[in-house]
């Protein structure tokens, strides 16, 4: 939004002056000084979140940019919520603006802004107002955020709550969520806008398909509470919504007793069909009741463009370097299966036969089953202590020019020729995590607005890519997979989505898009809600 225009299209109504006196003043002290303009604000907007909101530059900065480092987009200011109630203040008072205003100004909810496109930003600079989610966190007391049920079912989880403080607040009574993310340093508000997806996805379905309940802001500001059976729409709008009907609050999450460690394990591969039909067949066994199948399986590429131990986790040990990179050396790309097994004092005499009965006959190079014995938080927060040691090389905050693709089970194999052997190995970039694992379409509910192929099985793949200088080269060799797909027919989904075009959007949601519009209509007529998407802006 220009000022200017904002200015010159505003009518004479004196809540629309008030708002552009607020704005003017607003952009007026950006960068000029650090004091919040509360004085001003005090008198022209509603008292309850006017000394909440923050136009300096050490607000503006964090809300302008995301783990990506790829987006920079200003906000007019910041919203420091202490309550839910301010959020919904913010939002109705938006709305009412974006009402009698040609001139519109939207709300971005900002979790730990770790998306890669700036989906937690602004859609344009200087038009609207980030919400620092986890300003709430304060307020809560941390972990306070997190209250169990006595019955032991489900914790009500405030939205700007990070997975790792759902994990330690549920093990304090012996509980534990069942789908996770392979990081956990991420809010639950902004995984449940998308799905959540790891390796237990297979199992338990992502994280939105574990949802009992949601506290919701709509775009017109209400606070509404939503379910399967209650407000429906709006709840399954809201799961992998992308933001765009309502700021999450509260989750209802479904726990189940928690475990205590984990065997984890590695298996090599050099053959890639091999390496599919052996994660088919261990899905295939997947009903979460069955107390002796696998709690999580992904896989990843194994290439010489990579290092062997990388962020996602360090597994292989130093001693088995030579001979792995041997094995790439011979065959340019290795797949490790990775698969995890849970079990607590009950188990512990058992699991170690249940996970070799579940192992047998499969096809990994002989000698190359790699294993680890770690306890369940160490497992699952496995990325974090990665990422403690890149940030203290300076190499956490980096470019992130990252892909995520859902591709139909009956093109993976066209997929690893063309891309994986073909695009990937003739650029020959350094690359960074390859992540390729199978999910099945039954564990996720059509109704919520996440998009997935239309096959019953499917698989994940994350070009997770990291480069310190120049970006473009990652850039171009994403647009090379995204044209072969094209080209190719195949029909690949983009996870994490981010187009430049609304005709892209129009694809990516197929049958679904005129759902998803009908309720962007319900929710946010305004089309206030998370424009960093650029959905509707
Ligand atoms: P943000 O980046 O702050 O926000 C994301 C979107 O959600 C924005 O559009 C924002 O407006 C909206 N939003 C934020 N909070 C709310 C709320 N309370 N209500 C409504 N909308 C909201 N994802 C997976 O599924 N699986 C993985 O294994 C996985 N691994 C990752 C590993 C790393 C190192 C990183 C950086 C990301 C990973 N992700 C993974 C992606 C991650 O789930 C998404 O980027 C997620 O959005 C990050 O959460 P956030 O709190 O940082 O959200």
């Amino acid at each position: 939004m220009s000022l200017m225009r904002y200015l010159s299209t505003s009518s004479s109504t004196s809540s629309n002056f008030m708002v552009i006196f607020i704005i003017t003043h607003m952009i007026s002290t950006i960068g000029t000084t650090t004091k919040p303009p509360s004085t001003m604000n005090n008198i022209l907007l509603p008292p309850t979140i006017s000394t909440k909101l923050r136009t300096d530059p050490e607000a503006i900065k964090p809300a302008s940019q995301d783990y990506g480092n790829i987006v920079n987009r200003n906000p007019i200011a910041v919203l420091y919520p202490t309550s839910v109630s301010d959020i919904a203040t913010l939002t109705k008072f938006v709305y009412n603006n974006n009402v009698n205003s040609q001139t519109k100004l939207y709300v971005a909810a900002k979790g730990c802004g770790h998306s890669v496109r700036g989906q937690a930003m602004v859609g344009v600079s200087g038009s609207g107002v980030v919400v620092e989610m986890m300003s709430l966190r304060r307020w809560c007391g941390g972990g306070g955020g997190v209250v169990v049920d006595g019955r032991g079912f489900f914790a009500d989880v405030s939205g700007e709550q990070m997975w790792i403080d759902v994990l330690h607040a549920t093990l304090a009574h012996g509980l534990s969520p069942v789908s996770w993310t392979d990081y956990l340093h991420i809010t639950v508000g902004g995984t449940l806008s998308n799905a959540g997806i790891s390796g237990q996805t297979f199992r338990f379905g992502p994280q939105i398909s574990n949802v009992y309940e949601l506290d919701v802001v709509t775009g017109k500001g209400n606070l509404v509470t939503c379910s399967k059976r209650n407000n429906s729409e709006l709840f399954y709008a809201v799961l992998g919504g992308l933001g765009q009907f309502g700021i999450i609050t509260r989750a209802r999450i479904t726990l189940e007793p928690a475990p205590k460690r984990v065997k984890w394990v590695r298996l090599l591969y050099n053959d890639f069909s091999s390496f599919t039909r052996d994660q088919e067949l261990l899905i295939a066994f997947n009903g979460r009741e069955e107390s002796n199948a696998l709690d999580y399986l992904e896989g990843s590429l194994i290439t010489n463009q990579g290092s062997l131990n990388n962020w996602r986790s360090s597994f292989f040990p130093k001693s088995h370097f030579k001979q792995i990179t041997s094995l790439i050396k011979q065959h340019d790309i290795l797949y490790s299966l990775e698969v995890a097994k849970n079990y607590d004092d009950h188990t512990i005499a058992t699991v170690d036969k249940e996970l070799n009965e579940l192992l047998k006959g499969l096809s990994y190079v002989p000698g190359f089953k790699f294993g680890k014995d770690v306890s369940y938080v160490e497992f699952l927060d496995r990325v974090h202590n990665q990422e403690l040691k890149l940030q203290s090389q300076g190499l956490w905050e980096v470019h992130h020019p990252w892909l995520n693709l859902f591709i139909p089970k009956s093109r993976i194999i066209d997929f690893d020729l063309g891309v994986f052997k073909g695009i990937l190995l003739k650029r020959n970039i350094t690359t960074g995590p390859v992540l390729v694992y199978p999910m099945n379409r039954n564990k996720w509910d059509d109704r919520m607005s996440a998009i997935i192929p239309d096959e019953e099985t499917f698989y994940t793949v994350g070009f997770l890519h990291s480069s310190g200088f120049n970006y473009q080269d990652y850039d171009d060799q994403n647009k090379e997979i995204l044209s072969f797909c094209d080209k190719n027919g195949i029909r690949v989904k983009q996870y994490l989505p981010h187009y430049t075009n609304k005709e892209n959007w129009i694809k990516h949601f197929g049958s679904k898009w005129k759902n998803f519009l009908e309720s962007k209509e319900k929710f946010d007529p305004e089309m206030i809600l998370s424009p960093g998407q650029r959905i509707f802006q």
